[in-house]
């Protein structure tokens, strides 16, 4: 009876299709017995591309495409972690135990993205991820050396919504790319010297990601790694749209959009 129990519910799970921005599946952990963790198995992330611009967004289709190649062509490849403490694997059970380790973590998901353009608020679940385009953003920040910026994008870090001036995106798509990288928990760079990282925002973004950031955005996706012993995972939620309105309402971020399309 158990073991009949079990077989159904292995088969529900398995036809219950996951969904949101993160959905893993095939997730493995192979223990080397020497304190390293690798992570390996298929993982889709999907941003949802809301327009909100007054004359429409007409490359959308276009910039998707080319956002969703390199938001993948960042991921991939695998990534190195420092050490972390976490609880102790046991490889023969699958799961972690109540004793702590200290591990290095190999991060080797294969990551597929996916960019999927929406046309209202109902189309977007609690966990999705949404980038919107507006129209403009009045909202100037100032860098580490006192200067002030106009802004061509602006998000909330983990999980967050963000949102890109489409003339800006449609100048350079890495605008979009680099937005969203702050969904997956990066921060700006500043600093003289890092001209060419997707993470640099002042007065333009260069294209290169390291190590330690594909590494933290793998630690965002993959956050607890109990998660991997489920063998498929979806993230869960964000509270997508409430975020969203929150975010496009907030005086202080001045966007400017088509309030007819927010519905
Ligand atoms: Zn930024």
């Amino acid at each position: 009876m158990f073991l009949e129990n079990f077989e159904r519910e292995i088969l529900a799970s398995q036809t219950k299709p996951l969904s949101g921005g993160i959905v893993a599946s095939n997730l493995k952990i192979n223990d080397n017995r020497t304190g390293l963790l690798t992570l390996t198995g298929d993982i889709l992330i999907t941003l949802k591309v809301l327009d909100l611009t007054t004359l429409g967004a007409f490359r959308i289709q276009s910039l998707m495409k080319s956002s969703e190649q390199t938001i993948m062509n960042k991921l991939r490849g695998g990534a190195d972690s420092d050490q972390i403490i976490f609880y102790e694997y046991s490889s023969v059970k699958n799961t972690f135990t109540n004793k702590q380790r200290t591990y290095s973590l190999k991060y080797n998901f294969n990551y597929t993205a996916k960019l999927i353009q929406i046309n209202s608020l109902s189309q977007l679940a609690g966990n999705d991820f949404v980038l919107a385009l507006v129209d403009g953003i009045g909202h100037r920040f100032t860098d580490m050396y006192g200067r002030k910026y106009v802004s061509g994008g602006l998000a909330k870090k983990n999980g967050g919504p963000a949102a890109v001036i489409y003339k800006e995106w449609e100048k350079n798509y890495l605008i979009g790319v680099h937005e969203f990288f702050h969904t997956l928990g990066l921060p700006d760079l500043e600093e003289s010297g890092m001209e060419n990282r997707l993470m640099y925002h002042l007065g333009r973004v260069g294209s290169n990601i390291t190590n330690n950031e594909k590494a933290a955005m793998n630690k965002f996706i993959m956050y607890d790694l109990r998660d991997m012993t489920k063998g498929s995972y979806s993230n869960p939620g964000y509270n997508t749209a409430n975020q969203l309105r929150t975010f496009l309402n907030d005086k202080s971020n001045g966007f400017i959009y088509n309030k007819a399309k927010f519905r």
